[in-house]
């Protein structure tokens, strides 16, 4: 995982860094990508170092580590940090000695970042195809074909990928504001917390600023921005060193310690001082939940939900004081059985509709398909947001037939466009993991295709990136199985979920889409750059195609067009539509329906 203070490396290297080792004594580097040079012949080296000797490559120059055996290499990469490309020999002492440290790197030393590019004396010794997929390896030559420029050539795509996938794992784990853990790190490291047999007196907590909000829109983003940073700081300063502390969400902190460290009280009386915002002084407050380890069933996620209960409470009762999570504090149970009872007389009642919001071409604003999302109408003519009902037929399994419905409906749809005329528009169903992973699912699928004669490619599966990166073999098997059918795939919501580079690669995926999150933010000048942006370029680089959602107004719009993003969908085109509207949709742009 990256240290908190070297993320500043990844995204924008092109800036100066602070050697950030003590507050005084800070000194300005210039960062430099190290490459490591695996070769027993030492005329290698001398020919690669000479080759490549004050070059600068993204902005940084390069600085070479040396090892003359297998051994060697497997102390250095041990010992030092941030080794972004390793240059390899495939034949040292022995035969297999090169192809055999590619597996110590990424299997033993667990090292899945850095970049391997294999070097071989003669054109024959190419290693096999199938190495150089499992192992993840970014290039292979033979050492004649290392010119300077090829060498140039191929050390800039290796730190262009290492550079790609720091920085999504940056995005994964880390808040960009603050540098602290985000939300996924911080349930990651409770995991590993609970995973310990003995959790004895530890607590986290979730500390909320109060009416933050306002503070945000009275000042304005940016004081807000640096009001959460004082607050950060004052925390980090004060929680002591055994504790963790991250940022999990907009205006709250996620805390880890023991209930020293967490004394509620403690904390609480941090804000009585004044944060100094520029030239400002602000006066907060903060309101906690608590929860002790030891009284948590299940995950990470599982303590996080009983801190929130705390926190709700707690905010109830009082702003700026706390709760701790006691087990009768089952809440909310009622109202969610009231609500699945609904649920399922609505799924009787054919309360339940789906409705199609078009996506476009970007470059020249023509539907290209549609996606569909399922809305419930409840007995008093409103709605139920699906972000409160998807997830309870989840838990209850619901969506097993829900989806299978969604599904069938949908490519029903899409053959009635078809006869219409529009028969270049494809259909993006969502599928959640429930039903993903449910034994029927290929056999539904394949029933919907059949019985509906759509064809295959023009049916698209959104799975959420959470899903895309659950367990590996799995999801490759069931999205390779998917391909097979004909069916493309899209990974929704991208950017928010914990994704790996070297797993993406392997997953047969035809479209990124880039969460709505990461498009409203274009407006802004953000610090690092767009996240936008780097997903568009990932997406290009893996041969994908890049769908932007929630796109709401004309500057962002180009603002992605200019990215190299090639479809969008959101409301500055149109909302989601019942079929009818959207058939009056696409006549408006001009398709001409048959028949
Ligand atoms: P999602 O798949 O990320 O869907 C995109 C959401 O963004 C939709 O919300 C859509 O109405 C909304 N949206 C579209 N354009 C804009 C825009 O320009 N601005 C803003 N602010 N929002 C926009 P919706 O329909 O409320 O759906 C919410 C979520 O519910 C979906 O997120 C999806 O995760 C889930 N969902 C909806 N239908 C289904 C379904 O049939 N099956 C499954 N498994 N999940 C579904
Ligand atoms: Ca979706
Ligand atoms: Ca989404």
């Amino acid at each position: 995982m990256l240290p908190m203070n070297a993320v500043a490396s990844v995204g924008d290297a092109d800036e100066l860094l602070f050697a950030d080792d003590g507050q005084e004594n800070q000194e300005i580097v210039r960062a430099a990508w190290r490459v490591l040079i695996v070769d027993d012949e030492p005329d290698v080296h001398r020919a690669t170092t000479f080759a490549l000797a004050g070059v600068t490559i993204l902005n940084q120059t390069l600085e070479f580590l040396h090892a003359y055996s297998a051994a060697e290499a497997i102390d250095l990469l041990k010992k030092e940090d941030d080794i972004a490309v390793v240059l390899l020999d495939v034949v040292m002492e022995r035969e297999h000695a090169g192809l055999d440290l590619v597996k110590t790197i990424r299997n033993e030393l667990q090292l899945p970042d850095v970049r391997i590019i294999l070097r071989t004396g003669q054109p024959g010794q190419a290693p096999e195809i199938e190495t150089i997929h499992d192992y993840d390896i970014n290039d292979y030559k033979t050492k004649s074909e290392l010119t300077r420029t090829k060498l140039f050539a191929t050390i800039t795509s290796a730190l262009r990928a290492y550079r790609q996938i720091r920085a999504l794992d940056e995005l994964a784990f880390y808040d960009r504001l603050s540098r602290l853990p985000n939300r996924n790190r911080f349930v990651d490291l409770i995991n590993e917390q609970l995973q310990h047999k003995e959790v004895g007196n530890q607590m986290i907590a979730i500390l909320d600023v109060d009416d933050f909000s306002e503070v945000n829109d009275a000042l304005g983003h940016q004081q807000g921005d640096r009001l959460l940073l004082a607050v950060s700081e004052r925390l980090r300063n004060n929680l002591g060193a055994g504790a963790v502390l991250a940022r999990i969400g907009g205006d709250t902190f996620g805390l880890m310690g023991n209930q020293d460290t967490l004394d509620p009280v403690g904390i609480l009386a941090l804000f009585r001082e004044p944060f100094a915002v520029q030239d400002d002084s602000m006066v907060v407050t903060a309101t906690l939940g608590l929860v002790r380890l030891s009284n948590v069933l299940g995950d990470g996620l599982d303590a996080l939900k009983d801190a929130n209960i705390a926190l709700k409470r707690a905010k109830k009762n009082r702003r700026g004081d706390y709760v701790v999570f006691s087990n009768e504090m089952g809440f909310d149970i009622r109202e969610r059985v009231r609500l699945l009872r609904g649920l399922r007389s609505a799924v009787d009642n054919d309360r339940l509709f789906i409705v199609y919001q078009p996506q476009i071409n970007l470059r020249t604003g023509q539907p290209v398909g549609m996606e569909a999302l399922l809305r419930w109408r409840d007995g008093d003519g409103g709605f139920v947001p699906p972000e409160q009902f998807i997830p309870l037929a989840e838990t209850s399994g619901l969506i097993v037939v829900l989806g299978d419905w969604v599904l069938r409906t949908a490519c029903h749809e899409l053959n009635r466009l078809r006869s219409k005329g529009w028969s270049d528009l494809r259909m993006s169903v969502n599928v959640s993991l429930i039903q993903f992973r449910h034994p029927t699912f290929l056999d539904k699928l394949r029933a919907a295709l059949q019985d509906t004669g759509i064809e295959p490619a023009k049916l698209e599966l959104e799975i959420t990136e959470s899903v895309a990166m659950e367990d590996a073999n799995f999801i490759l098997e069931t999205l390779t199985a998917i391909k097979a059918l004909g069916v493309s795939i899209a990974i929704d919501d991208f950017g928010t979920g914990y994704s790996s580079l070297s797993q993406l690669r392997q997953l047969p995926v035809d479209r990124l889409k880039i969460d709505c999150v990461f498009v409203s933010e274009l407006n802004q000048q953000v610090q690092g750059g767009h996240i936008a942006n780097m997903v568009v370029e990932l997406g290009r680089n893996l041969g994908m195609t890049i769908i932007a959602e929630g796109v709401e107004d004309e500057l962002q719009a180009q603002t992605l067009l200019a990215m190299g993003c090639h479809e969008a969908q959101g409301f500055l085109y149109a909302q989601a539509l019942p079929m009818p509207e959207l058939e009056a949709w696409l006549r408006a742009r001009g398709k001409p329906a048959r028949g």
